[in-house]
């Protein structure tokens, strides 16, 4: 395993709780930045099979309502749509967390397993070969693998070393990411306001408190990291309409130029990718990080089936059987992610008027509605893979 961020964490833990002998080569560093995640459905059901949840969803919001409000301003807007869990028989669509909560209960647990052996380094060279990858790290170490897992974020050097290129394409908006407390509480309802230049979402806390992801222009979300505390809490105040009252802006603002990145390959050359290295969409929907975690549970299940008969687990087949478990997953979330996202910036009226009908459509259908829920949790024709 390579790269210890959210991701990679999770798979070296599911790795190593399969049975296999893992190494997870990856920097002891404090987490760097305040994101938080919303951690949707079957995440959840896969951390406390990693014996991770039990120990951060004190720390976490429940999400039990999700608004998506047009303010675009345009002459045709779309109606307010808002998707409650109760209609599809849950409790909770998930739970919101802070990152750095999440990767400490993960380190605490990665901590735990005898057999995850824990390498506090980076890897400097990464060379696939025949039977084995060998990897050298900065402190000079050399170890070798029949199966690398490259969870190693956006500069994959491991994808780089499986020869697999990626497509990128830059979307010329960026991400502002702060934490408020506010004076009213919000119901545990996360709502999306959806600017012409991009959505701003407003993510419960625990407490009276929210994370925001403000996505603007580059220029706009630079205007904005560099106003005052009172500055930024009145701008965050008249974005959200009010609706948390008084809003003051916690410590710590980061900024993120948004991507679109596919990897041509999930797997090649004895390397699987996961996370970030194997895909990176836009902050909408809250996707990212739960389509790793699918990543990180599918790998691990199926480096298990291979093990149990005696397959090589960086083998042709066991790679080519990762790859077609995460493809359409991957694709289908990119591609429906980057539509709803075109359809919100564009200034055609014929695509404002087709978001609109469809936003109208799943407002006021229910099956419709109950279905984007539930896709929206996971993908329902993934198969059930055994917990971990
Ligand atoms: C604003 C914003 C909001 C988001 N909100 C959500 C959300 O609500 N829900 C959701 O599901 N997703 C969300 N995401 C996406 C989510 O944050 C990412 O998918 C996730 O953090 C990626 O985790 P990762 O482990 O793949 O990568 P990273 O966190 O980038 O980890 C990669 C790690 O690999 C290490 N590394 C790199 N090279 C090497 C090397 N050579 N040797 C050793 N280590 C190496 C790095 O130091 C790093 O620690 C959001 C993203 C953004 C930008």
């Amino acid at each position: 395993m390579i790269g210890g961020g959210p991701a990679g964490l999770a798979a070296a833990i599911a790795l190593a709780q399969s049975g296999a002998n893992t190494a997870l080569i990856a920097r002891r560093t404090p987490y760097a930045d305040n994101r938080t995640t919303a951690l949707l459905g079957g995440s959840i059901d896969f951390l406390q099979g990693l014996d991770v949840w039990p120990r951060c969803k004190d720390k976490a919001a429940a999400l039990q309502v999700m608004r998506l409000v047009d303010d675009t301003g345009r002459l045709i807007r779309a109606p307010e749509v808002r998707f409650s869990c109760d209609e599809i028989g849950l409790d909770t669509f998930g739970y919101n967390i802070e990152n750095g909560t999440l990767i400490a209960a993960l380190e605490q647990r990665a901590a735990e397993l005898s057999a995850l052996t824990r390498f506090d380094d980076e890897a400097d060279t990464v060379n696939p070969g025949e039977a084995a990858v060998a990897i050298r790290t900065g402190q000079v170490k050399s170890l070798s693998a029949r199966l690398v897992v490259g969870a190693d974020g956006r500069q994959s050097l491991c994808r780089e070393a499986a020869g697999i290129t990626v497509n990128r394409r830059d979307l010329h908006q960026s991400a502002l990411t702060f934490n408020v407390s506010h004076s009213r509480p919000h119901r545990n309802i996360s709502t999306e306001f959806h600017t012409p230049h991009g959505p701003c979402a407003f993510v419960p806390l625990p407490g009276d408190r929210s994370s925001v992801v403000w996505v603007s222009t580059p220029k706009e979300a630079e205007r904005l990291i560099a106003l005052s505390d009172d500055e930024l809490s009145n701008a965050a105040e008249k974005q959200s309409h009010s609706i948390l009252g008084r809003i003051q802006v916690e410590p710590g603002r980061h900024m993120f130029p948004l991507v679109i990145e596919q990897p041509r390959e999930f797997a090649k050359a004895r390397i699987a990718l996961v996370g970030e290295a194997a895909h990176v969409v836009p902050p909408i929907g809250a996707q990212g990080l739960n389509m790793g975690l699918r990543d990180a549970a599918d790998i691990a299940d199926i480096v298990r089936e291979a093990m149990g008969t005696g397959e090589d687990p960086g083998g042709p087949q066991v790679l080519k059987r990762y790859a077609s478990a995460r493809r359409a997953d991957v694709a289908s979330r990119t591609f429906a992610i980057s539509i709803a996202n075109r359809s919100l910036l564009s200034d055609f009226l014929p695509m404002q008027t087709l978001r609109a009908a469809g936003l109208h459509l799943i407002g006021s259908i229910g099956p419709l509605r109950r279905l984007a829920m539930r896709e929206g949790l996971s993908p329902s024709w993934r198969p059930t893979r055994r917990v971990i």
